[in-house]
């Protein structure tokens, strides 16, 4: 199950490539660096954007979205030194902190991971912090590795040691906890349905008129059949 990139040329798993594309998902990310790195290097000042423009792109930290907002909402940003000045009507938003990683570097610990959750050995795409940065864990490669999303959501800011010996027990009962949330929702939504389905008194009047004709009009159905697939029975 292995590709070839068309930019890097390296052989990889098909974990290494989002669907049906031919670049591998570290190249991109790599492309994307590059691009980020451009953005990070102007800032041009609060001057310099338009007033005439009601509204304002605002790229997000790690460039995965743009938004669209209003000019007083871009200047507040600006002003509170929470974003930077890109061009006349573009704003880039700077991270909070360094909790996420650049896209690069995100890249990097999935692709050396291969993709792989480093706790339970399923398919993985995010990244998780050995040492939580809570606790002033650093988001640098080495204290990062591939987890899957219900691994990471699990161990959230617990330590590598105690969540690595209270793996199986945590796994077993977050798995319990979802199926039992999962089957109250059915019941609700089989409820749900019940309720939406009931035919109303004009549909019920129909059903008595139809019984009461030939068996051709019935679709061949019995009154029986007919009332039990209106729900009447
Ligand atoms: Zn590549
Ligand atoms: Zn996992």
């Amino acid at each position: 199950m292995n590709k070839i990139c068309v930019r890097c040329n390296q052989v990889k798993n098909f974990r290494h490539f989002l669907g049906e594309k031919q670049v591998c998902k570290l190249c991109i990310a790599t492309k994307t660096q590059e691009k980020l790195d451009s953005i990070r290097s102007v800032d041009l000042g609060i001057n310099a954007i338009d007033e005439s423009f009601d509204e304002i792109t605002l790229l997000s930290p790690t460039l995965r979205g743009t938004k669209k907002i209003m000019l007083s909402e871009a200047i507040d940003y600006v002003e509170k030194g929470s974003a930077q000045v890109h061009s006349s009507n573009t704003i880039y938003l700077l991270k909070k902190d360094d909790y996420q990683p650049d896209p690069l570097l995100r890249e990097i610990v999935l692709s050396k991971d291969d993709y792989t959750c480093h706790y339970c050995g399923n398919e993985g795409d995010t990244v998780d912090h050995i040492v939580p940065y809570s606790s002033g864990g650093e988001t640098k490669e080495d204290n990062l590795v591939c987890s899957c999303f219900d691994c990471n959501i699990l161990k959230s800011d617990l330590s590598y040691d105690y969540f690595k010996k209270n793996y199986k027990r945590m796994k077993w009962e977050y798995q319990r906890k979802r199926t039992a949330k999962e089957q109250r929702r059915n019941k609700a939504l089989k409820k749900h349905v019940r309720y939406y389905e009931k035919p109303t008194i004009d549909e019920i009047k129909d059903i008595k008129t139809l019984a009461n004709t030939s068996s051709e009009s019935k679709g061949g159905l019995t009154l029986e059949e007919m009332m039990r697939k209106a729900g009447l029975k």
